[in-house]
C-alpha cells in the first residue's frame, strides 16, 4: 500500500512537473486587434507579434477586423472578457474606441496603440509607430526626385495628390509630411495640382481601398488630362499605387510617348516591389512591421513587469485627449535603385519572392 501510494505519489510529480511550468510561465492574455487582412503587412504585422508573445510566455489572442467597424468592437470586447491583461490595437476607424477603452481601463487593461493612433481617448497608455510625418517627406522627395530624373524638360510638373483613409490618423500625417516639400514647390510655380484637387478633404481614400483610388484617377484622367500629361502622383500607400497605376494604363500611359508618370508608394507591398522593377511604380518606403511588433512586445513586456515601456516621443501625438508617449521608428524609402538590396538585405523578402 506504501509503496503505491509512492508510486501514485510520485506519479502526480511527474504530471505536475510537466504542467506546472507551463502554468508557471503564462504571463497572461494579450489581445491583438489588427484592422485587415486585405494588406499582407497587418498580417505580418499580427503574425510576428503572435509568435514574440508566445515566445515569451504570454497567450495572444489575434484578430482581424476585415475592416469593418462593428467586428473590431466586438473583437476588442471579446478579449476584455476573456481576461486579456494588455489589448494592441491597430485601429480601423481611430475614433470609435472610446466606450470599449473605458471598459478596457475598468478592467485595468491596459492599451497600446499600434501604428495608428486612438483618438478621443484618454484611456491609450502608449503608441508603437513609425515617424509617420517622415514617411510622407520621404514619399515627396522621391516625387520630386523621380519628376527631375523622368521629366528634365517639363516645368511646371502636373501633379495628382492622393491621400490615405482619413479616419486613419496617419493618413493626415502621411499628407502633411508630404505637403511640407510639395506645397513650397506649389507655391513657385514648379508643381501644378492640375484638378485643383487638394486637402485631405478632397483628397482622402476612405479605407484605404484601390479600387477608389483608381476609379478617382480615372476620373481624374478623363477631367482634367484630355490635352495635358499627367507627370507624377502622390500616392501615400502600395495599394493606392496599383490601382492608380492600372488607371494610367488604361489610357496608354507607359507606352510608346507617353511616359509613366512617378507614383510614389509605402509599404513595400510585394507587387509594388515588381511593380518598380518593372519600371511601373517609381518608388515604395519600407517600414519594417517585425521592427514595429519587437517594440509593442517589449512596451506589453515593461507594462506588465511594472517597468516604464521604452519611448522616444513626448510631444507628437496628441489625441485629443492626452499625448500618448511615443515610440517612433524611422522609415525607409526605397526606388528601382535600392529596392531588391533593402528588403532582401532586411531578410523581409527573399530575392526569391522578389523575382518570381
Ligand atoms: C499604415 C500604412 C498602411 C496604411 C494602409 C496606415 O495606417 O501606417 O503602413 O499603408 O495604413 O493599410
Amino acid at each position: 500500500m506504501k509503496i503505491i501510494t509512492s508510486l501514485l505519489a510520485a506519479a502526480a510529480m511527474t504530471v505536475a512537473s510537466f504542467v506546472a511550468p507551463a502554468f508557471a510561465e503564462d504571463k497572461g492574455m494579450v489581445g491583438i486587434s489588427m484592422p485587415t487582412k486585405t494588406s499582407t503587412r497587418w498580417i505580418s504585422d499580427g503574425e510576428t507579434m503572435e509568435k514574440l508573445f508566445k515566445d515569451a510566455g504570454y497567450t495572444p489572442d489575434l484578430q482581424f477586423a476585415d475592416d469593418d467597424i462593428p467586428n473590431q468592437l466586438s473583437q476588442i470586447e471579446n478579449m476584455v472578457t476573456k481576461g486579456a491583461k494588455v489589448l494592441v490595437i491597430a485601429a480601423i476607424d481611430g475614433t470609435t474606441l472610446s466606450d470599449i477603452l473605458q471598459k478596457a481601463h475598468d478592467a485595468g487593461v491596459k492599451v497600446i496603440a499600434y501604428d495608428r493612433l486612438i483618438r478621443d481617448s484618454g484611456n491609450v497608455d502608449y503608441y508603437a509607430t513609425f515617424d509617420n510625418f517622415q514617411v510622407g517627406v520621404l514619399q515627396a522627395n522621391s516625387l520630386v526626385q523621380g519628376l527631375k530624373e523622368k521629366f528634365p524638360g517639363v516645368k511646371p510638373w502636373n501633379v495628382e495628390l492622393f491621400g490615405g483613409s482619413p479616419d486613419d490618423n496617419n493618413a493626415f500625417f502621411f499628407y502633411d509630411g508630404a505637403m511640407s516639400v510639395l506645397q513650397p514647390m506649389i507655391d513657385s510655380g514648379d508643381i501644378v495640382i492640375k484638378s485643383g484637387q487638394m486637402g485631405m478633404d478632397q483628397v482622402g481614400t476612405l479605407r484605404w481601398d484601390g479600387a477608389v483610388a483608381q476609379a478617382r484617377m480615372e476620373n481624374l484622367l478623363s477631367s482634367t488630362y484630355t490635352d495635358a500629361k499627367v507627370n507624377g502622383v502622390l500616392a501615400p500607400y502600395d495599394g493606392l499605387s496599383i490601382g492608380i497605376l492600372s488607371a494610367l494604363k488604361g489610357v496608354g500611359y507607359g507606352s510608346g510617348d507617353m511616359t509613366m508618370p512617378v507614383v510614389t508608394g509605402q509599404d513595400a507591398e510585394l507587387p509594388s516591389v515588381k511593380s518598380i522593377l518593372a519600371n511601373e511604380q517609381y518608388s515604395t518606403v519600407f517600414k519594417d512591421t517585425r521592427e514595429l511588433a519587437k517594440v509593442a512586445v517589449n512596451m506589453v513586456n515593461a507594462i506588465m513587469t511594472g517597468k516604464e515601456p521604452e519611448i522616444n516621443d513626448t510631444k507628437t501625438y496628441n489625441n485629443g485627449v492626452k499625448v500618448v508617449p511615443s515610440y517612433l521608428l524611422t522609415p525607409v524609402a526605397a526606388d528601382k535603385s535600392n529596392v531588391k538590396d533593402i528588403l532582401v538585405g532586411a531578410g523581409y523578402y527573399t530575392e526569391d519572392q522578389i523575382n518570381n
